[in-house]
């Protein structure tokens, strides 16, 4: 029997990667809904391969162009953030959610409505609204997959136990491109810089954030809120080698790795084939030629968004939201060379210090509408901190 599946994000790095996987078995899947951004091209091109029943880019003013590239096929185009919730509305047994940013939270919310099973590449979206995704997802009787690679780790090494046996979580970090960088010379690093990692191949934004260790930060409250774990459980550590992507403690001591190439064709496919193992073509390890494995603190000086992450996780609420959003906008402003490296964690920490004094951040009346608030307030703040700053 052949399953419908959607890929929101399908231009991105998880979205092609995923297209790959189901690509090497198009008899298995039938496509329905494929989307992404300005590259119309890739889009159609991909839409018309997997013949799609509709294609859809968030920017409304590129609907025509999308049109034109998808003329004579039957392929629907559409465009526009509501033209993406509908999407997300079309009956489908398995949903990739690999939209970057918050952008990604409203059809995933969607999509869990009908029950469907969501793989979630999107770590945003637990980020902003865990509750809110949890929540529907019972209610609805839909599943979420992580495919975070570290998530999937974990949901791999919890295979078959019990989560009040575990003792604590364990995610790794590569440290990124300034890992080595001496502190004094940060203030320095280039975007391009930022966005060259050492072991992973992925998106700008994602790589940027793993040099400033915002990736991980996002993480650490990506596994409280999905495995439902107490912050005081979580850890980081920095592994250069990215081949153990998280380990998992339990009471009794043991530790259990997960291991593997640093290919996230990995993660998507477990979440593909789940509770199934699938043939996934990524590189096998060849332990002896690896030799070692090596680890050091995540050090909270040098990368002080993981203190952050700390602070959120404490509050709770919608301060997941006003984080995400204050380093979205952080990060635009690096990417545009506004402010420097450095200077990311410091306009997320003074927007953090700013809204907790205003009403309603520790709130727990998290809908769709809140966090949307709450998302479009931090960046105002952020915004307002970076002009402060120049
Ligand atoms: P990417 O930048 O390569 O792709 C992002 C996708 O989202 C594209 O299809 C783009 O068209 C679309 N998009 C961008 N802005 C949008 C908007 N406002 N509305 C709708 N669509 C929009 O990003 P990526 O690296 O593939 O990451 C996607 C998600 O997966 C992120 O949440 C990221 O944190 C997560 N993730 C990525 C990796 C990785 O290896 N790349 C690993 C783990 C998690
Ligand atoms: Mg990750």
């Amino acid at each position: 029997m052949t399953r419908r599946v959607s890929i929101f994000g399908a231009t991105g790095s998880i979205g092609q990667s995923t297209i790959d996987l189901i690509g090497r078995d198009p008899g298995a899947y039938e496509v329905v809904a494929l989307t992404g951004a300005s590259n119309i091209d890739r889009l159609a091109a991909d839409a018309r391969r997997l013949n799609a029943e509709v294609a859809v880019t968030c920017h409304a003013d590129r609907l025509a162009d999308l049109r034109a590239a998808l003329a004579g096929t039957g392929i629907e185009a559409a465009a526009g953030e509501q033209a993406l919730i509908e999407a997300a509305d079309r009956p489908a047994d398995w949903i990739m959610s690999a939209i970057v940013g918050a952008a990604g939270l409203a059809p995933g919310v969607h999509a869990l409505r009908h029950g469907t099973t969501l793989a979630l590449a999107n770590k945003e979206s637990l980020v902003t609204a865990g509750p809110l995704l949890m929540a529907e997802a019972r209610a609805h009787g839909a599943t979420i997959l992580p495919v975070d690679s570290e998530h999937s780790g974990v949901f791999q090494a919890l295979a078959g136990e019990r989560i009040e046996d575990v003792e604590r979580i364990v995610i790794t970090a590569s440290g990124g491109a300034f890992r080595d960088w001496p502190l004094d010379q940060l203030a320095q690093a280039t975007p391009e810089q930022a966005a060259t990692h050492p072991n992973w191949d992925m998106g700008q934004r994602i790589t940027v954030d793993s040099a400033s260790m915002f990736n991980k930060a996002l993480e650490l409250i990506e596994t409280k809120e999905f495995f439902g774990i107490a912050p005081d459980r979580i850890e980081a550590v920095v592994h250069p080698e990215s081949l153990i992507h998280a380990l998992v403690g339990f009471r009794d001591g043991a530790l259990m790795a997960h291991l593997g190439a640093p290919d996230m064709r990995h993660a998507i496919g477990y979440a593909l084939h789940w509770p199934a193992r699938g043939d996934i073509p990524v590189a096998r390890l060849d332990l002896a030629q690896i030799a070692r494995l090596t680890f050091r603190p995540a050090d909270e000086v040098r990368w002080p968004a993981l203190r952050l992450a700390r602070e959120v996780m404490r509050t709770g609420g919608l301060a997941g939201a006003v984080f995400n959003a204050a380093k979205e906008r952080a990060l635009d402003a690096f990417l545009a060379r506004r402010i420097g490296f450095p200077a990311m964690a410091e306009v997320v920490e003074e927007v953090l210090t700013r809204m907790s004094s205003e009403a309603g951040l520790a709130s727990d009346r998290l809908n769709l509408d809140t966090v949307r608030q709450m998302d479009h307030l931090a960046r105002v703040r952020a915004d307002d901190v970076i002009r402060e700053r120049q």
